[in-house]
């Protein structure tokens, strides 16, 4: 079953091991997380491995044995900063999350899971990526965003806190809405409309305009059935079905592929809940 999002209502401590400290406060200053942090619902950290530096040029980088281009980022500077986030949240237990291309994609359900912890320090690697033996001593798992290579970790991290931060009880004026967004129950969201009513000539969808709420609902969800069988059907296929939502998943895939009907059936309908 894909990710169901709960809600938190207690504060979490985020940090994040970076060389470019202002690059991530300066996104932070806005916006939905931005206002949490300022209410002080996340506690947000930077942690500078230059305070750590391997020499008194302040350097965190060297050369990669073996020989080959571009720099690798030292163990002992990143140690150094995990060890200073163990002690800034104790008594909560820390894990350590290393931003890599290499890592587990960053997902809803990995968001779901990683946003039942109380303490989470993300770390940004630069140049080539970072000493091969501080990832074995000191981090609990690898996140990737995606299937290309970033200049740095940065972004992730702040894809990652971004996800995160829409966790926390009272980031999100209405909880409801971040109840039936995409990837909820393994479904994109319905198409949403405002006002004009019409907008070079397209209309609103009547049952919008109708007051009824059930059958809104109703179109909403069938809605969001089609639109993930015509995007993305591989997430229908490991979803456990209610009865009413078999038939307007058959519905959906009979009106578009009938030849495809039996295969959905096999793959996917066969785990109906009542
Ligand atoms: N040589 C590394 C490789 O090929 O796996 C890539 C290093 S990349 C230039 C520098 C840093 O950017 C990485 O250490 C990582 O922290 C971050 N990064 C790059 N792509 C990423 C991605 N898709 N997801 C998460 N972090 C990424």
């Amino acid at each position: 079953m894909g990710a169901r999002l709960a809600v938190r209502d207690k504060t979490m401590w985020l940090g994040i091991v970076t060389i470019f400290p202002d690059l991530i406060r300066a996104s932070l200053n806005e916006g939905v997380v931005g206002r949490a942090i300022e209410r002080g619902d996340i506690t947000l950290e930077t942690i500078n491995p230059r305070d750590y530096p391997l020499n008194s040029y302040g350097s965190v980088d060297d050369r990669p044995y073996g020989g080959g281009p571009g720099m690798v980022m030292a163990a002992e500077p990143l140690a150094a900063c995990v060890r200073s986030a163990r002690e800034n949240v104790k008594p909560r237990t820390l894990k350590t999350a290393l931003l890599s291309p290499q890592g587990a994609r960053f997902s809803q359900s990995l968001a779901t899971e990683l946003s039942q912890l109380d303490a989470l320090l993300l770390v940004a690697g630069r140049y080539e990526g970072v000493d091969e033996r501080f990832i074995k001593n000191y981090v609990d798992l690898e996140i990737s965003i995606g299937d290309y290579v970033l200049s740095g970790g940065e972004l992730a991290a702040l894809v990652v806190v971004d996800v995160l931060g829409r966790y926390i009880e009272g980031t999100m004026s209405n909880p409801a809405s971040i109840e039936c967004e995409s990837f909820t129950d393994d479904l994109l969201d319905c198409p949403q409309y405002t006002r004009p009513r019409v907008f070079e000539s397209l209309e609103v969808p009547e049952v919008l305009l109708s007051g009824d709420h059930c059958a809104v609902e109703q179109w909403r969800h069938r809605q969001r059935i089609e639109k993930t069988w015509k995007r993305r059907p591989d997430l229908l296929v490991q979803r456990s079905y209610k009865e009413t939502e078999s038939a307007e998943l058959r519905d959906c895939v009979s009106h578009a592929h009938p030849a495809n009907l039996e295969t959905i059936e096999e793959e996917s309908l066969c785990e109906t809940t009542k």
